[in-house]
């Protein structure tokens, strides 16, 4: 029997860490943080006996712990080459705005790149004596895989985060997927049904087209990482870059420059060029005061008006009427995104403002909801008993719940728990 070991993520989103080992061969899937007040880290690993390291993503839960056990031991790291390039830049993000108040230096950031064993979906790698490990498109951002690896006869699969529905960015997580016996699946979304994408498509063009043709600029603040390109594309295959400009801040920048070169990640790469083409790029705050007055659209970072350049813009567009300001994702209770969308108002600094800008919100989910995480998960063969983790306590109940109530054999683990696989 091999022992699978829940390092983190469990009744909770973030710090994804899953250990796998038999006798005296290992292997670790995902080693994320949790951005509390400050970054949470997973428990550590048994390093003597790590033979290999995966990653199912380039966000920071699931990668943003990876260069300690990389640093400590000569394992080596399984990825896309998307996540690859991806996890480098949030994780050299990530050490600039916490002032080197990690576990881990920029020297060690750059073992994800020294260290990493890129793999492409579907290809088979021997790990070890003991482990074969596959990679399948998990659809959620590009680069993004579900691990599945082989022991024993057996087959465990890693779900990481997926979206079993196509968007304009991702193709959608692979179907049919091969028979397994144990799944670890992910329940960020358990709880929620969306809106048909196509439909939360042409709501987010609405918006933005009514703002530019009132002659306002539309304020988008975005995830770097997968939601400002899924937007440019969306923009893109609506004819709306031709018309008019689009601005993009922060490290989307960087993002755009490494998905152009992994182009076979993409869902529609001709649409992601285009609107790449189409983009002017933001490097300063005369820039940004352009970009400002100049009735466009403006992608910039934080998702959630967190921080980042999209402070700036809001103090310059939230007073007139004729802007919007565009919500994409879903906003996290307590954020500043969270605020305005209840309440009109929101404190950005040690300010609060009255906003007079338009307010939308049109939530492109990366992450399959109910329905998506049920047809992907039920039709796995081979009767897999499943391990739901990384969401909510209520959605990892309430996802165990309805695989229960389909026959299936469901366990929501604690962390630190270890069960025989
Ligand atoms: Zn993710």
């Amino acid at each position: 029997m091999a022992k699978l070991t829940f390092l983190g993520s469990c009744r909770e989103i973030g710090r994804s860490g899953f250990y796998l080992d038999e006798a005296d061969e290992g292997i670790l899937v995902d080693y994320g943080v949790k951005f509390q007040n400050r970054p949470a880290f997973p428990p550590p690993v048994p390093l003597d006996d790590l033979q290999a390291i995966a990653v199912t993503h380039a966000h920071l839960d699931h990668s943003g712990a990876l260069p300690i056990p990389l640093t400590r031991s000569e394992a080596s790291l399984f990825c896309t080459p998307a996540t690859r390039d991806l996890t480098s830049v949030l994780l050299q993000d990530m050490y600039k705005i916490s002032d080197g108040r990690l576990p881990f230096t920029r020297g060690d950031i750059a073992r994800i790149r020294r260290q990493s064993q890129t793999t492409t979906y579907e290809e088979t790698i021997p790990i070890g004596r003991r482990f074969e490990m596959t990679f399948f498109n998990a659809g959620h951002i590009p680069g993004s895989a579900m691990v599945s690896i082989r022991y024993n006869g057996k087959r465990i699969l890693f779900t990481g985060d997926f979206n079993s529905s196509e968007s304009r960015l991702n193709p959608g997580a692979r179907k049919n997927l091969p028979k397994h016996d144990v799944v670890v699946t992910e329940s960020t979304y358990a709880r929620r049904v969306n809106p048909s994408r196509q439909t939360t498509e042409e709501e987010l063009v609405q918006s933005v087209l009514e703002t530019l043709e009132r002659k306002g600029t539309v304020l988008i603040p975005a995830f770097a990482v997968g939601r400002s390109q899924e937007i440019m594309c969306i923009l893109e295959s609506y004819d709306i870059l031709s018309k008019y400009p689009i601005y993009i801040d922060g490290m989307a920048r960087k993002v755009n420059d490494i998905l152009m070169k992994h182009p076979e990640y993409i869902g529609s790469p001709q649409a992601f060029a285009r609107a790449v083409e189409r983009t002017i790029l933001i490097h300063d705050n005369r820039d940004r005061r352009d970009a400002a007055s100049k009735r466009g659209i403006i992608i910039s970072p934080a998702g959630m008006l967190k921080g980042g350049a999209s402070h700036l813009y809001f103090k310059m567009l939230h007073d007139d009427p004729d802007n919007s300001i565009v919500l994409v994702s879903f906003q996290v209770p307590g954020t500043p995104g969270a605020e305005l969308l209840a309440t009109g108002k929101v404190a950005v600094g040690n300010k609060t403002y009255e906003v007079e800008a338009d307010v939308r919100m049109h939530h492109l989910s990366s992450h399959s909801d109910s329905a998506g995480l049920l047809s992907l998960l039920e039709n796995i063969p081979g009767d897999p008993e499943f391990y739901v983790v990384h969401g909510e306590s209520e959605s990892c109940d309430a996802l165990a719940e309805q695989l229960d109530e389909r026959g299936m054999t469901a366990h929501v683990p604690s962390t630190g728990e270890i069960v025989e696989v």
